[in-house]
């Protein structure tokens, strides 16, 4: 994963600083803004089955919802991916 300045968040769909992710299947990357959001809504999202948007296994995801986004408008996580997501966030902070 890299922080990259003036980046299109997939999330909210504005160009700002980044973490661009290549650890996934699908080309990702947001901002803190929505990285904290989406950690929200995750928390109380209801759990089901579905394609998650990061690997793109069928398995059971949560869904959280995102107006702006082109691509991830009902963006769908599984619970591996939100914790790699979650690891490498982390310790991206931590360099800071
Ligand atoms: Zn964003
Ligand atoms: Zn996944």
């Amino acid at each position: 994963m890299k922080v990259l300045h003036n980046h299109l968040c997939s999330l909210c769909n504005t160009t700002k600083t980044c973490f661009v992710f290549t650890d996934f299947e699908a080309l990702f990357s947001c901002c803190k803004e929505c990285s904290e959001e989406l950690e929200q809504n995750l928390s109380f999202a209801e759990e089901c089955e579905d394609n998650c948007s990061l690997c793109g296994a069928y398995k059971k995801v949560k869904s959280v919802e995102f107006e702006d986004s082109l691509f991830f408008s009902d963006f769908k996580i599984c619970n591996r991916c939100n914790l790699h997501l979650k690891l490498l966030i982390e310790s991206q902070e931590e360099v800071e």
